[in-house]
């Protein structure tokens, strides 16, 4: 059973009403509230949903600094309550109260990492008569869910139940997976601002976008390796794809620092140390070219471009390939048909110019790099049979074709263009690889210039349905894209 309690931070009570829509519990984190209310047993046994009353010293991640003699004396102060209320105690007072443990949650929390005694803390919380053991560490690396993955297979071997979480971005997925692996409950903000650990996601996210609710055993588990990950808007899509096309399927963003462990430990089936039904991987910067070595076998089409962005776990293998070019010069194609001759500049020599430049060429494209450092550049020119020019005094003046391929018109970069209205004058068409904002400065400056503009969403859809069919083998209706609009 899946259970979402919604922890309420706050100076009074009030927000807890808002968080019944997407709790299934609610977490009162009374150690936030600016006073304790008199009437608090009254206003706790009337609520509409089920409680966690909690009040956290400082030392544990609260917003109080209490003693334990303080925490005890609120406890005993703590009228005998309802079927419908827990209380959750910090793991040192378990031998001084004397509650109803049958709704009693001990805890601990490290907000450092994980702790390399971390069984024996679960040890030692377990031999409590709480009914429910509650570990949360800190993950600075994904590979800190491991062991927290082996604490909640433990505890149910061992029929014990537990709440274990790896905080921070890099443990999302114990919050998303844990209750399908028999965690007692995951804990989801209310808003995007209103986490009370780190990593936390919405509750609203952890119900609409990674359906919780339907993850089970069965389920197939996909993800987006890369750093940074967070800001992606692939789960929207690939989460969104999966419902619409009727698949048990999750997709989660997967924080990963060192590509080669990850596969090593996460990843391969021949030696990774967790079972998980994981089927596919999305693979963003920087590490679409680091994943290479840990395959068993590579496209050709790939391998040639030197970059792979998909991963299909097959059995014990793992199948490398690239959607970025087939999916970039689908919406250039299906605007200028036939591109042979076509005069292109390319802005960027990165990762995507790479997919990119190898799909212009198989349409017999010229093209052109341009590069704030054209030394950097000259071997990705070079790979290609293309000059490479610099990028600054450019002129684009008699190009069919100007691609950005650059971060330059998003996120820190968001006013910034790789070029002016002056160097677009005489372009033909603009394509902006940047999809967020969708109207880039870059765009603006071109339609100043009269140029055609063409942004990155396009691309972004292409290339992940395409990804979609390699996981699922499904060819992907027309609802995809438009699922993504959306969702955006
Ligand atoms: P990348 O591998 O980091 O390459 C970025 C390129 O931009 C490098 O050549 C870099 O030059 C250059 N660059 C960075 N800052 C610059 C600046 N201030 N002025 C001039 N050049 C600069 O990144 P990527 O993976 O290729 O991605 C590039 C862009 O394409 C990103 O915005 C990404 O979101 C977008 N993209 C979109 C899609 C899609 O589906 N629509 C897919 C992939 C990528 P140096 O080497 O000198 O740093």
């Amino acid at each position: 059973m899946t259970r979402v309690c919604v922890p309420v931070c706050d100076k009074d009570l009030s927000a807890g009403e808002r968080a019944v829509e997407w709790a299934d519990l609610i977490e009162l984190r009374l150690d936030c509230l600016e006073e304790i209310p008199e009437n608090l047993n009254d206003i706790t046994q009337k609520h509409p949903r089920p409680l966690i009353l909690t009040f956290r010293p400082s030392e544990e991640g609260g917003h109080r600094n209490i003693t334990r003699e303080q925490r005890q004396t609120f406890w005993n102060s703590v009228a005998p309550r309802a079927e419908s209320i827990w209380w959750d105690v910090e793991g040192d007072l378990t031998n001084d109260l004397a509650p109803d443990w049958s709704r009693v949650i001990v805890s601990h929390h490290d907000f450092s990492g994980v702790p390399a005694d971390l069984n024996s803390i679960y040890e030692r919380l377990a031999q409590t008569p709480a009914a429910v053991v509650k570990i949360a560490v800190q993950a600075n690396d994904i590979l800190d869910c491991l062991p927290v993955f082996e604490l909640l297979d433990r505890a149910r071997g061992e029929g014990r139940e537990i709440i274990a979480i790896a905080m921070g971005n890099a443990g999302i997925t114990t919050r998303v997976l844990g209750p399908s692996r028999g965690a007692f409950l995951t804990y989801g903000s209310l808003d995007d601002d209103s986490a009370t650990a780190p990593g936390q996601v919405t509750a609203r996210k952890l119900r609409s976008l990674y359906h919780i609710d339907t993850i089970d055993d069965e389920t197939m588990i996909c993800g987006l390796v890369g750093l940074p990950v967070m800001h992606s808007v692939s789960p929207h899509i690939h989460n969104a794809a999966f419902v619409s096309e009727g698949i048990n399927g999750v997709y989660l963003p997967l924080e990963v620092h060192d590509a080669l462990e990850f596969f090593k430990r996460m990843v391969h089936p021949r030696t990774r140390e967790l079972s998980w039904n994981l089927r596919g991987l999305s693979i963003t910067a920087p590490h679409k070219q680091a994943v290479m070595e840990c395959l068993d076998s590579i496209d050709p089409d790939a391998k040639e471009i030197g970059a792979v962005n998909t991963v299909v776990i097959e059995e014990d293998r793992l199948l490398g390939y690239n959607t970025d070019a087939a999916g970039f010069i689908e919406p250039v194609l299906k605007r200028f048909g036939p591109l042979r001759d076509a005069k292109v500049a390319m802005i960027g020599a990165g990762g995507a110019a790479r997919a990119a430049v190898w799909a212009l060429n198989r349409e017999s494209a010229t093209v052109t790099l341009f590069a704030r450092n054209v030394t950097k550049a000259q071997p990705l020119a070079s790979l290609f049979g293309i000059s490479c020019k610099s990028l600054s005094e450019a002129s684009f003046d008699g190009f069919d074709l100007v691609i950005n391929a650059t971060p330059l018109g998003s996120g820190a970069y968001v006013d910034q263009s790789p070029a002016t209205r002056e160097q677009l004058r005489g372009a033909g068409c603009v394509y902006d690889l940047i999809y967020n904002p969708r109207e880039t400065r870059l765009l603006r400056e071109a339609r100043d210039a009269g140029c055609d503009a063409l942004g990155g969403l396009e691309m972004l859809v292409a290339q992940a349905r395409r990804q979609f069919e390699l996981w699922t083998g499904k060819k992907v209706s027309h609802g995809f894209s438009q699922v993504t609009d959306s969702t955006l």
